[in-house]
């Protein structure tokens, strides 16, 4: 633990991960109420490092009375399943069936990514792939019920002056929580110090069914950061950020950088999403194609929104095109 970038009431865990994105962040919150904020993936190493660190700050796990998630991504659930079953978890209801590892839903996000992906042109050989879109991370996922639903604005129980932001991007589920006496911000993945959060492709959430855009929420989730004096965001990985607003505006002019690269690819000819995610990650779209055809998508719905692009959808597969 960094005893350094400790606040008096905000205690930082680093836990180990499986992930390639390394370590994860969760943080215990002295106040009314013991609460953790996130819990690490599903590990023994994770447990194990947990406790012994929970224990140099006075705690053990039994201590902990509420826990409060940023997102439902294995890496901040999994270790839910250790913890004590009386103790709430608390969060955004989309959190809920990816906690409970509900297989109607996997089955209907399977189809969804099927046709979508038909859309944007992916190869028919990587459509199995979307099968099992889950299985490799949910193992390190959780079996868990939602206790208790967070939404904008609220404040989180036993935990007086903490205002919940609802900031969807990274994941549809997406909360951040801010002290406005203190100015910390407990911002989960939505903006991290040395890498950009990747705009994840979700199925719709609720009966609409439109599908969201994460990388125009994203940029709406932090430019709103922006708006509020921060005075330091305690993140999902990585390093505490102290200059908040000035990493947000140097994020929005990298992105907005990136979307002109793939404008120049659109203005020599007209390209599916697959073949712009192709150009933009040659070594690693086949081996990541998730992430990546979510960073590409990111990138063609900004461009969309600008009105810089529009799309030829007369036939099966959309084809994007400069304006
Ligand atoms: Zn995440």
């Amino acid at each position: 633990m960094d005893h350094l970038t400790q606040s008096k009431h905000v205690f930082k865990i680093e836990l180990p991960t499986p992930f390639p994105v390394g370590d994860i962040n969760v943080y215990v919150i002295k106040g009314d109420q013991l609460t953790l904020i996130d819990a690490g993936p599903k590990t023994e190493e994770a447990w194990n490092s947990f406790q012994h660190q929970l224990k140099q700050i006075g705690y053990s796990p039994k201590d902990i009375e509420q826990i409060v998630l940023t997102h439902h991504h294995p890496d901040h659930v999994g270790m839910l399943d250790y913890f004590n079953e009386e103790i709430p978890v608390i969060g955004h209801p989309f959190n809920k069936p990816w906690l409970k590892k509900d297989q109607q839903f996997f089955r209907s996000q399977s189809m969804f990514f099927k046709e979508l992906f038909n859309e944007f042109g992916v190869d028919r050989h990587f459509l199995p792939i979307l099968e099992s879109l889950n299985q490799q991370t949910m193992e390190y996922s959780c079996d868990r019920e939602l206790k208790g639903f967070l939404r904008e604005g609220e404040v989180i129980g036993g935990l007086p002056g903490w205002r919940t932001l609802e900031t969807p991007g990274h994941a549809q589920s997406h909360l951040a929580f801010y002290e406005e006496s203190t100015g910390i911000l407990i911002g989960g993945d939505l903006l991290l110090k040395h890498i950009s959060p990747n705009p994840l492709l979700e199925p719709p959430m609720t009966s609409e069914q439109i599908r969201p855009k994460p990388q125009l929420q994203l940029n709406q989730s932090i430019s709103r950061l922006l708006e509020i004096p921060i005075s330091i965001a305690y993140t999902g990985h990585g390093e505490n950020i102290e200059a908040v607003h000035e990493l947000i505006s140097y994020r929005l002019k990298k992105q907005a950088e990136r979307a002109e690269l793939v404008r120049t690819f659109l203005i020599e000819k007209p390209l599916t999403a697959f073949q712009v995610c192709q150009i933009l990650f040659p070594k690693i779209y086949d081996k990541q194609l998730l992430l990546t055809m979510s960073e590409t998508v990111g990138q063609l719905d900004y461009l969309s929104e600008a009105g810089q692009i529009s799309v030829d959808v007369t036939q099966k597969t959309h084809r994007f095109f400069a304006i």
